[in-house]
């Protein structure tokens, strides 16, 4: 079955006898103790194994673990690790992850952060009790490219170093990073695999299931950051439709790259389908498409930034991405005032409305 075939299909475990055509919701927190039910829904349920499945079979992996949010399922990861793990993750890790190591696990575990672009800087910074190599690509709000492979390479001769791979920009559509080498793919399912700004939610997603996936499912069942039937049901609704909204993401997206390339009042645009983009090859490389989240610099102060974004129509000033509608937001307005990223640096998540409208909308805004 090819991505398309198995978005639809393999969310669907039926067992009802008066064969419904889409799973059922069931709310049952409770199950009849016989020989093959479930027991209990922190540790199973029909919708979540539904879901499980779906996701493992999209990422090529053997199993999945679902989770209430993208932090969640991280935290997951570091929750697994053993206690003064060093983690190697990089500088422009996604924020709330990056607070986790530096906050939350301050004192139990070791973070060293480093420019993954040039993946020779992860091989320099292994410690003796190095156990997580974290990927992030693209990156935030950069669209940065990790060559997954290559930095792979940087830690596959020493035994007992897990790879995690942030897979929620590409998607499975256009990356899967567990054929570059990764262990384990982590997604936040609230951006693209929802797809309509409406269900937080968070995967994890295994090549092996081995000790660490044992201790991750661990963290899962008995820690219980898991998702509700509702969730489930409705995520796994959403990726029936992920490989076409993708191919008009990153479509709309890629026109939008070149349009604002060519723009006066733009200084400069970062997208991976980009030549002009410094992680062009690699990306061309390792995905298949470039996605649908952009950023360029506009030619302009940080209040002449909110202005031409106030004017937009159908680009919405809001964080988060991955949904139908356009969003826009100037970063360093969101990520506060000891932010290293550039005033005038504008993010948009490019949706699915008419391209003409969108081109328009633009147009209008930038002069
Ligand atoms: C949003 C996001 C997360 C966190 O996911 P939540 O669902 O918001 O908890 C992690 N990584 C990336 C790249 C994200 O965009």
């Amino acid at each position: 079955m090819r991505f398309e075939t198995v978005a639809i299909h393999a969310g669907t475990q039926i067992t009802d006898i008066r064969r419904p055509v889409t799973q059922p919701i069931t709310l049952s927190t409770i199950f009849e103790h016989r020989e093959d039910s479930l027991i209990y829904t922190r540790a199973a349920n029909p919708n979540r194994l539904a879901l499980e499945n779906l996701l493992a079979k999209l990422e090529k992996g053997k199993d999945a673990a679902a989770f209430s949010s993208g932090n969640a399922a991280g935290m997951a990861v570091f929750q697994a690790l053993p206690a003064h793990s060093h983690i190697i993750a990089p500088e422009d890790m996604y924020h709330g992850l990056k607070k986790q190591l530096v906050e939350m696990f301050k004192g139990k575990l070791e973070v060293t952060f480093v420019d993954m672009a040039k993946a020779e800087n992860i091989g320099s910074a292994i410690r003796s009790n190095t156990a997580l190599l974290w990927i992030e690509t693209p990156s935030n709000p950069l669209l940065k490219i990790t060559d997954i492979k290559a930095a792979c390479a940087q830690v596959s001769e020493i035994a007992g170093i897990k790879i995690v791979c942030d897979n929620t920009f590409a998607t499975p559509v256009f990356q899967n990073p567990l054929d570059l080498g990764a262990d384990i793919v982590m997604h936040s399912s609230t951006k693209y695999l929802g797809g309509h700004s409406d269900i937080l939610g968070g995967a994890l997603i295994t090549k092996e299931e081995d000790a660490f996936w044992e201790q991750i499912r661990l963290v899962q069942q008995v820690g219980g950051a898991v998702p509700s039937p509702f969730d489930s049901y409705y995520l796994t609704r959403s990726i029936k439709t992920l490989a076409y909204r993708m191919k008009g993401h990153a479509e709309h997206a890629g026109i939008i790259a070149t349009y604002l390339e060519n723009h006066q009042n733009v200084e400069k645009v970062f997208y991976p389908g980009l030549k002009s983009h410094e992680g062009f090859e690699v990306a061309s490389a390792q995905m298949t498409g470039f996605g649908g989240m952009l950023s360029f610099l506009y030619r302009g102060t940080a209040g002449e930034t909110d202005k031409m974004i106030a004017k937009l129509k159908f680009f919405t000033n809001a964080t988060s991405l991955g949904g139908v509608e356009s969003l826009i937001e100037r970063r360093a307005a969101v990520e506060g005032p000891d932010t290293t990223t550039p005033q005038n640096l504008v993010r948009v998540s490019v949706g699915l409305e008419h391209l003409d409208d969108l081109l328009s909308d633009l147009d209008g805004a930038l002069g």
